[in-house]
Order: structure tokens, then sequence, then C-alpha cells
């Protein structure tokens, strides 16, 4: 079969990986920058399954899967300093429990639920009195969005398929049941196509014909130089509960005396919305380095911590926050795989995995329950 993949982020990249495992071998991957040249590359490269809906748990396990792969076959760097989710609130820790029954029995056991004692022996410096539980995931951290991309186009082309990028998709049209798409000069033919355009989704959908709801926020890392370098390693530490509204702060190691930090959240964020996503800045940049200041300083009370902007890019999140992978009833050879947030790095190429699948075999295989996130699901019905 021939195969179009618009985009080369996470998504679109274990999108190739997958399908070329797959056997597809006319396959083209159209990315109009780098590969992870927009959101899978201004990142803060955070991986971990320390999350509490199911699926998004299985996804985020077997995109690991998949970067643990990398590591050893293509020596992608995984920086394993670990993750916790903390809570405040009694009524998160079944919420918690759920969560380690569930890695456990998606086979993934090195995840547990920690006291506030334990807490405060991995990070001394960080405030936790209020706090009553933490997910923990021991082994997980964070990498560069650039090299793990490229590792997974790399094992693309290994499987046998012929990868071609730097190319901007600027018209479609389908005749006889094949889809073609104009980039460059040249117009390509294909019986299948796979949206992966991060931000752009929504207006690649338009292109298409099919709309892919997704409504970009602009996110800034900030950069934190501690006066003094730690004498252990900061955790990737993340007081967002799934399903809160707002955001709450974050903050890992990067080096011994830094860290990279920001505000993180699953949904979209009032007065953060991008329109023009060629052409955006972060949105009252001042603002957000005061707010960061002082959530960060609250959990993390040292005395000359230095804060600067570091960069900015975009949370490509759907019309309902939940991603959106599968094909359209209307036309099944035409499939999505967009809205990945804020965690496209952890779990977007098992997510892609799933678009691929869809595209290839028309069915899913390794994630069976993500044919709850298909593009004609009621809840994104009329949001575009
Ligand atoms: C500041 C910040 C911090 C973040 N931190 C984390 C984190 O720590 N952990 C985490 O899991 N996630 C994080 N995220 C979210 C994560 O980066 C995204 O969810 C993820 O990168 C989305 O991947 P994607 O492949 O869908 O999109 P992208 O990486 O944006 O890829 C889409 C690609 O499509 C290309 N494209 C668009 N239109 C066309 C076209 N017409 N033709 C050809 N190519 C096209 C674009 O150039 C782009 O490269 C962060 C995001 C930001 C902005």
């Amino acid at each position: 079969m021939r195969l179009a993949i618009i985009g080369a982020g996470t998504v679109g990249c274990g999108a190739a990986r997958r399908a070329a495992e797959l056997g597809v071998k006319e396959l083209v991957v159209f990315e109009r920058r780098t590969p992870a040249g927009a959101s899978s590359g201004l990142s803060a490269g955070v991986f971990n399954v320390q999350t509490l809906d199911p699926l998004d748990i299985e996804l985020r396990i077997r995109a690991r899967e998949i970067m643990v792969h990398l590591q050893k076959t293509r020596s992608l760097h995984l920086s394993r300093i670990g993750a916790i989710r903390m809570t405040t609130q009694e009524a998160d820790i079944p919420r918690f429990e759920r969560s380690i029954e569930t890695q456990r029995a998606l086979g993934a056991d090195d995840s547990r639920i920690i006291s506030r004692a334990e807490i405060h022996a991995l990070v001394p410096d960080v405030k936790v009195d209020d706090i009553v539980a933490g997910l923990h995931g021991p082994n997980e951290g964070h990498l560069d969005g650039y090299t793990y991309c490229a590792a997974l186009l790399d094992d693309a082309k290994d499987f046998g398929a012929r990868v071609r990028v730097n190319t901007e998709v600027t018209g479609y049209r389908k005749a006889q049941g094949v889809h073609y798409l104009k980039a460059g000069d040249g117009e390509l033919a294909f019986d299948a196509v796979i949206n992966a355009a991060g931000a752009w989704a929504g207006k690649v959908g338009q292109l298409l014909g099919h709309p892919a709801p997704v409504r970009p926020d602009v996110h800034e890392v900030i950069i934190a130089k501690l006066a003094r370098k730690l004498p252990y390693t900061m955790p990737f530490c993340n007081f967002y509960i799934p399903g809160a509204e707002g955001e709450s702060v974050y903050f890992r190691q990067e080096a011994a005396d830094t860290l990279v930090t920001g505000m993180h959240t699953y949904v979209n964020v009032p007065g953060s919305a991008v329109k023009d996503f060629d052409h955006y800045s972060p949105i009252n940049s001042d603002d957000y380095l005061q707010t960061v200041a002082e959530k960060l300083y609250e959990r993390l009370p040292l005395d000359d911590i230095g804060l600067k902007s570091g960069w900015f890019g975009l949370y490509p999140i759907s019309a309902d926050n939940r991603f959106i992978i599968g094909p359209y009833r209307a036309d099944p050879t035409v499939i999505a795989a967009a809205g990945f947030g804020g965690v496209g790095v952890t779990s977007g190429a098992a997510g892609g995995a799933c678009a691929a699948e869809w595209a290839v075999l028309g069915r899913l295989h390794q994630v069976p329950a993500a044919e709850a996130l298909l593009p004609d699901r009621p809840s994104l019905a009329g949001l575009w």
C-alpha cells in the first residue's frame, strides 16, 4: 500500500515506524520543517506513565517500551531521573491506587505510591507539608525530542520504508479512490493518509475534508538557576492532577544547579489560544514568569533562584481534551492522529502506532482500547 503521513513529530514518526514495521514500503512522511521541528522539539521532554486514565496509561507504557527499545538499539539517551505526581487531596489516593493496578495489569511494575515522608526523603528541598501521596516512577525522566524523532524515523527506514521529509503538503484531491497530495511542485498518489500535523492538524484536516478539532495553546518553558548544586537528583515533580481545571507547576532537573520548570495542564488555558501557528509569542510572558516564580517558590523555597524564559511552543489540545486517533467513518482511508496536548512526547509514538494500524490493518492491534479515540465520537461533534 502507499501511505502518506503528514507531520514528523513524535506522532507522525511513531506512525511511520509502526507502518514500516507492518510492511508498508511506499511510505512518505511529509514534514514542512525538520522532524521534531515543531512541538516535539520544543517540549520539556518528560516521559512518564504516572497518569490516571487507563487508556492514557496504556499508551504511555507502550510508548515507553518503544523508547527503551530505541535506547538499546540506537543509543537514544533517556535521562532517567524519576517522576513523581503529587497530590494534596486524600480523594486522589484511590485514583492513584487504580493507576498502579492498571500499570501492573499492563505489565509495568516499577511504579508505586509513596508517602509524604518518602517524598521528603527523595526531594528534601521540596515543600510537602500538604502533600498526602505521590505516584512515583523511578525509571522515568526526559529525553530530547529531536533525537527521539530521528531514532523513530531511523527504525522506519531500517524496516525498509522510504521516508521523505522537508516538504509541506499544500493541496489535496481524491479521485477514483486515490488520495493525491500536492507537495512542492509535484503531486503524489496514496491509498491512505494519516494527519499527524500537531497544531496544524485542524488546518490539514480542512485540506483533507475531514476535520480534526485541535485548539493549540502556547506554553513556555522557564529555566531556573539554583544558587547551589543539589546533592541529589531532582526528579520530574508534577503537581497537576488530571481532570483539574487550570494549571499547576512542574519542575525537573536539567543539571545539578538547573531546573526546567513551567505550568502544566491537560486542558486549554484562557488567554493562551494561538490563531496563527506560524507567528505567535508567549502570552503575557512577564506575568507568566511571575506566576511560575511564585508557584515554584511555594514548592521549592530555596533562596536566590534565578528564573529566565527558556523557549515556547504549542500544546495541540483537542476540542474535548482527548487524543483523536483513527479513521473517519465517511472515508476510513483518512486517519487522524492529533490532539496530544501537553503529553505528546510521552504518548505520541504509541498514538501514532495506533494510527498506522488503522491505516494498514484496518483495526487496532496493540492497544484495542484506543477505539475510544475515533474522530467521529460524539464529544467532538460540532466542535469545529
Ligand atoms: C513548552 C512545551 C513543553 C512540553 N513538554 C512536554 C513534556 O515534557 N512531555 C510531553 O509528553 N509533552 C510535552 N509537550 C507536548 C508535546 O510537545 C506535544 O504534545 C507533541 O510534541 C505533539 O506531537 P505531534 O507530533 O502531534 O506534533 P508536532 O511535533 O508539532 O508535529 C507536527 C508536525 O507536522 C508538521 N506539519 C504541519 N502541517 C504540515 C503540512 N501541511 N505538511 C507537512 N508537515 C506539516 C509540522 O511542521 C510539525 O513538525 C510540550 C509542549 C510544549 C510546547
